[in-house]
C-alpha cells in the first residue's frame, strides 16, 4: 500500500492513502494560500479528499481551532480530538486506552506521558502510529525518581504495540532533550518498529537529523528513518531506496 506524507510543522503532518487525507497535529497556519508545498493546509486544494483531523492533545503547538474553519470547503471532513481539548465543535472525542471504530477506519489510543492521547490508525491497508507527546520525557537534571518513572510509563505504553505491524510511526526526537532526544524514538523501534519512522517535534531545530544520521544508537534502524529539511517536503511511503 503506497502513502505520501507531508511534512506540516512540527508534529503536524499530512497523510494520503489511497482514500483519505490524514492530518495530524495542525497548527502553523501561515503563510496564507499556499497550500501543501509549504506545508500549509489550503481548504480548496484538499476540499474532494475524504479528510480525517486528528489531533493529540490541547497544547497549542498541537492544536488550532482553525481546523474547523475547513468544514465550510471540504465536503468529507470528520475531526478525531482528544478529550482534554474543550470544544463545543462537532468532533469525535477520544480518550486514552480505548478503540474506536469508525467504519472505514480504527482507531486505539495510547496514554500520552504529556497530555492527551497518542493514536495507531488502521485504514486503506496501512497501520499508522501517530504518538502526539507519548515520549520518554527524561530530562538531565530532574529527580532520578521522576525519570524512572517517566521511562517506566513511556515504555508500557510502548509495550502494547509490541504486536502491531506498523508500516508508518511518526514519534517526537526532541533537540531540547540534548543527550536523551533519541531515547524514546530507540525504545519505540526496538520494542514496536516501524516500516518507516518520521522523527517530529524539533521546531526549527533539524540538527536532530545530523544527530540521527551519525549516532550510533540508530545504526539498527537508520534505513527506516525519513530524511526531510522543511516544512512542504514529501516523503514518500514505501520508502525509496536510492
Ligand atoms: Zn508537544
Amino acid at each position: 500500500m503506497k502513502a505520501e506524507i507531508t511534512y506540516l510543522y512540527n508534529s503536524g503532518f499530512a497523510l494520503k492513502t489511497d482514500r483519505h487525507l490524514f492530518i495530524f497535529d495542525y497548527y502553523l497556519d501561515s503563510p496564507k494560500g499556499c497550500g501543501l508545498a509549504k506545508g500549509v493546509i489550503d481548504p480548496e486544494e484538499i476540499k474532494d479528499l475524504n479528510v480525517v483531523v486528528f489531533v493529540s492533545h490541547s497544547h497549542p503547538d498541537h492544536y488550532n481551532p482553525k481546523i474547523f474553519s475547513w468544514r465550510k470547503t471540504v465536503g468529507q471532513i470528520r475531526y478525531v480530538l482528544s478529550d482534554d481539548i474543550k470544544t463545543s465543535e462537532d468532533v469525535i472525542k477520544v480518550g486514552p486506552g480505548q478503540e474506536y471504530n469508525l467504519g472505514d477506519l480504527r482507531v486505539r489510543t495510547l496514554e500520552s506521558t504529556d497530555i492527551g492521547v497518542a493514536f495507531l490508525i488502521l485504514a486503506d491497508g496501512l497501520c499508522i502510529y501517530h504518538a502526539g507527546d507519548l515520549n520518554d520525557w527524561y530530562w538531565d537534571g530532574e529527580p532520578e525518581e521522576d525519570n524512572r518513572e517517566m521511562t517506566r510509563r513511556y515504555r508500557g505504553q510502548i509495550d502494547t504495540l509490541k504486536n502491531e505491524s506498523i508500516d508508518i510511526a511518526f514519534v517526537p526526537a526532541d533537540p531540547r532533550l540534548e543527550g536523551n532526544a533519541l531515547r524514546g524514538l530507540g525504545y519505540f523501534m526496538e520494542a514496536a518498529g516501524a516500516e518507516l519512522v518520521v522523527p517530529m517535534h524539533f521546531s526549527d531545530n533539524t540538527s536532530i537529523f545530523e544527530e540521527l544520521k551519525t549516532d550510533s544508537r540508530t545504526d539498527s534502524y537508520r534505513d527506516r528513518i525519513a530524511f526531510y529539511f522543511q516544512r512542504g517536503n514529501r516523503i514518500p511511503y514505501p520508502k525509496s531506496n536510492e
